[in-house]
């Protein structure tokens, strides 16, 4: 059995095949969404997960 890496990824992996799509981002995710998969054209659930950063500096400079 093959173990998909389908979480964090940089692109949205198909879990089904394990397709990565290129074009993650013209899928306009919000929260989570139904995708169909682009290679097997079997349905599934994506996530987008967003990492918060915080940068700081002084006001006078
Ligand atoms: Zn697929």
């Amino acid at each position: 059995m093959i173990t998909l890496k389908t979480s964090y990824t940089k692109e949205i992996v198909c879990p089904h095949c394990g397709y990565e799509h290129p074009d993650s981002r013209g899928h306009q995710i919000q929260g989570c969404a139904k995708i169909e998969c682009d290679d097997c054209h079997k349905e599934f659930l994506a996530e987008i997960v967003t990492e918060v950063s915080y940068s700081s500096r002084k006001v006078d400079e």
